[in-house]
């Protein structure tokens, strides 16, 4: 079945009922087609600095160099997103170590990538523990695996698939934007029907409640607008003790 709507993001970021601050960041490009969650950790302003500073020269890397056609080949958009991860990475190292305040500042992102906003690809790009997630056909499919020590002891079977991602592990991440000099995004592009819905989020959400609980959500919301049903997942969230700064971005035709 083509797809003739336009892909549209909305998107909500909350402090929580804990944090002081909000370190998150998110940006809705539906111009672009991109959309994007990071989650940015570091004392003082740090974190806030790094999370923003990943999104803003994200989407400046991309809608700068990207190929003019949506049909170039698939490396080049692969080698494009890579580039920009890396583009984020260099910039948030370099102004962490010019700013003495802003020093071992680092940010988790996901992004969502469809550079034909009419099209039935999407890249989803992610680096650290921010999710997406595919609902499709009344189910929720993970479309991310959390770059943490938790996800890695469940990938060898040394802790079951169960174990909830507030897990102590589940904080440890081994893979971020920013801290080391080499940064490895994990790059895939996935095959979209009309009807599907794609969730970005940082782990606020997730860590409040499991993926079945997410869904359960969604479903409740299902005759809402995108825009609501982001807000019940932050009130959810919230409810649940709103232990960390919650962002969600919700994508539709
Ligand atoms: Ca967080």
């Amino acid at each position: 079945m083509p797809i003739t709507n336009k892909w549209i993001g909305v998107g909500l970021t909350d402090a929580g009922r804990v944090r002081p601050t909000n370190q998150d960041s998110l940006l809705i490009d539906n111009h672009l087609g991109l959309w994007i969650v990071a989650d940015g950790m570091g004392g003082h302003a740090g974190g806030d600095v790094a999370s923003q500073m990943a999104v803003k020269t994200i989407r400046t890397y991309i809608a700068k160099n990207k190929p003019r056609k949506p049909g170039a080949p698939e490396e080049e958009w692969k080698a494009l997103l890579n580039a920009a991860v890396v583009e984020a990475n260099t910039a948030i190292r370099y102004r962490g170590k010019t700013k003495p305040a802003l020093k071992g500042m680092g940010t988790t992102v996901v992004c969502a990538f469809m550079p034909d906003p009419h099209g039935e690809h999407a890249w989803i790009i992610h680096v650290g523990d921010s999710r997406a997630y595919l609902i499709r056909n009344q189910h929720i499919t993970a479309l991310t695996r959390d770059h943490t020590l938790l996800e890695e002891r469940i990938q060898v079977g040394l802790l079951p698939r169960s174990t909830p991602s507030s897990h102590e592990l589940g904080h440890v991440l081994t893979r971020a934007i920013g801290v080391e000099s080499i940064v490895e995004p994990e790059i895939a592009q996935h095959r979209l029907q009309p009807t599907d819905e794609i969730l970005l989020c940082s782990d606020g959400l997730n860590k409040m409640m499991n993926d079945e609980q997410i869904f359960e959500v969604l479903q409740n919301f299902s005759t809402h607008t995108p825009q609501q049903k982001c807000q019940a997942l932050v009130d959810r969230a919230n409810e649940r003790g709103g232990k960390d700064n919650t962002t969600v971005v919700m994508i539709q035709a």
